[in-house]
């Protein structure tokens, strides 16, 4: 361990940090947002928040029977709700993007009281929402109408291929990305005429009931989005149960028991789950850009975010230079439990994972990673508060090496030869995202199309791949299954159901034809659409 690893700069303690002078947590709008919980109000769970570790909200909590009726009054709204014009539905969407943008202020307050991170990432999340509300709004009528495909028989056979609804979606979110994570997968689902049963995490009911308190204002209809709240063991496996398909997101290791009892009811799901994401900085990169764009890439929302960067490769050619300007941005980081835009670095979400990281940093320490700055808790900026940390000589024997730390620790490594960056950034079973800086953009995609990860941003942390809604996001190998955002993101909430119109001909012999001289017919007319290169 260095004799003095850098510290970041601690921000003055907000004097006025009191939830309950905040708009959207003023104790009647959370007894509102709170009544819109699905549940007989029996149990409730105290949260708090991780800035100050104050109680913020009682929350009731739902029990399976709770799920399985919340899930009754979601199916009998679906079949009017996808009777309604498609439009209709658009506008829906296009109302929820002004509102956000709107009322912003009071969104982010609460994502921060909830989560703890700072507000700069925190508006990351209303930006999120509202390009996906954009971005389906426009498109899903080319995304949902019927679309004509080659039929049988050139010209006699036509064929569309209508999109179903699947009926009602299970939606489990996490607490990292409260509001985001909450709204934008189900956005895509309500346009495919889907009705919803949501989860959010446990930490974060709040944001989530506030994102379904502005789609009700943007004019969806009551009963469509119904929220329940409990702990995932308890009431996750009675959405699987009473769902037509699920949408989580979360550990890699609930989602696989997601996955099983999915697969137990032959419904299906897509997985968004975690990621031990690796960062290229090749020989020819731009050391000031690449430094910067690490800072965002390690530490936004405290690195507690799925396509966060926890290992960065570098060339050993620039390694020195890289290093140190990447720890001159890092020491100068400014972290405060505070509503200020000046803030770079926000607190953890829960003790749960400040032991987490705690206990990867000190594992490697103890076994010989150098701490090239942070390192250690920070209880005079808050309870949850850990240094941004940067560690050099991590090896194989250290927890942090393969293991998804979700938190802003990074391990430094050097390159000679990019074949050998790239194996080692594809070890491991992860495969969420990747990014590469270079000045070098071809050889860059070249280098990506050798990762094996869903995700590739290059000369850019995760913005421009996350916030391309247009393309699809999400992990290979075990950082989950399937697709949110682009055509991907929407059709899976759909059954594609192909219905074929048969017009003059009939798929059988006609007119008094033996079947042989049908059967020869068919070979001839079999060999004639290959030479005429028909699909
Ligand atoms: P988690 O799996 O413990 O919880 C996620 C959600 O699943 C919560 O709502 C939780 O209540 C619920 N849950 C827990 N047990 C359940 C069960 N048995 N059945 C059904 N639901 C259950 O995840 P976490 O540790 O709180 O969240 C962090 C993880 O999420 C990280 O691994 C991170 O990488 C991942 N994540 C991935 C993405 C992505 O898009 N790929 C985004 C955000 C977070």
């Amino acid at each position: 361990m260095s004799a003095q690893p850098g510290r970041p700069m601690a921000g003055p303690a907000d004097p006025e940090l009191d939830p309950t002078a905040t708009y959207a947590l003023d104790p009647r709008r959370v007894g509102q947002l709170l009544g819109r919980v699905h549940s007989s109000g029996l149990e409730f769970r105290q949260t708090h928040a991780p800035f100050t570790g104050q109680p913020l909200a009682s929350v009731p909590q739902s029990s399976p029977s709770d799920v399985a009726s919340a899930a009754a009054i979601a199916r009998a709204t679906q079949t009017t709700w996808a009777a309604t014009d498609l439009r209709g539905r658009s506008e829906v969407l296009l109302n929820l993007h002004d509102l956000v943008l709107d009322r912003q202020n009071d969104i982010i307050d609460l994502i921060q009281w909830e989560s703890g991170k700072a507000r700069k990432h925190a508006f990351e999340e209303v930006a999120h929402v509202a390009m996906t509300a954009r971005y389906y709004a426009r498109t899903a009528r080319r995304y949902l109408n019927p679309q004509p495909r080659l039929g049988l028989y050139p010209a006699l056979t036509r064929v569309r291929v209508n999109r179903v609804p699947k009926g009602v979606v299970g939606i489990i979110s996490p607490w990292n990305y409260p509001f985001t994570m909450a709204l934008s997968d189900g956005l895509p689902a309500l346009l495919a005429g889907n009705t919803i049963v949501h989860k959010p995490d446990s930490h974060t009911v709040l944001s989530a009931l506030l994102g379904m308190e502005l789609l009700e204002e943007a004019g969806m209809p009551p009963d469509v989005w119904q929220i329940v709240s409990g702990p995932g063991p308890a009431i996750g496996p009675a959405i699987i149960d009473h769902v037509d398909y699920v949408c989580f997101t979360g550990s890699t290791r609930t989602g696989r028991e997601v996955a099983t009892r999915a697969a137990d009811r032959l419904i299906g799901c897509s997985l968004e789950l975690g990621g031990k994401n690796p960062m290229l900085i090749l020989r020819d990169a731009n050391v000031s850009r690449a430094a910067e764009g690490a800072v965002r890439a390690c530490f936004s929302s405290a690195g507690q975010l799925c396509v966060s960067m926890e290992r960065m490769f570098i060339a050993d050619e620039i390694y020195d230079r890289f290093r140190d300007a990447f720890i001159g941005r890092v020491e100068s980081m400014r972290m405060a439990a505070d509503f200020s835009y000046e803030t770079d670095l926000g607190s953890l979400i829960s003790p749960a994972q400040l032991d987490t990281v705690t206990t990867h940093v000190d594992d490697a320490v103890a076994k010989g990673a150098e701490v090239l700055a942070g390192g250690q808790a920070r209880p005079d900026v808050g309870p949850l508060f850990y240094e941004p940390t940067v560690l050099d000589r991590v090896n194989p024997r250290m927890t942090c090496f393969g293991n998804e730390t979700f938190g802003p620790v990074v391990s430094l490594y050097r390159f000679t030869d990019e074949a050998d960056a790239i194996e080692r950034a594809n070890q491991g079973s992860y495969g969420l995202n990747a990014s590469i800086y270079t000045r070098d953009v071809a050889r860059a995609r070249s280098i990506a199309q050798r990762l094996r990860c869903g995700t590739v941003n290059i000369n850019e942390a995760y913005g421009a791949a996350f916030g391309s809604i247009d393309s699809p996001m999400g992990g290979m190998r075990e950082s989950g299954l399937g697709r949110r955002q682009g055509p991907e993101g929407i059709h899976r909430y759909t059954e594609p159901q192909a219905v074929a119109t048969q017009r003059l001909v009939r798929y059988a012999p006609m007119l008094g034809m033996s079947d042989e001289t049908y059967v020869k017919l068919q070979t001839a007319a079999l060999r004639l659409m290959k030479k005429a290169h028909r699909p």
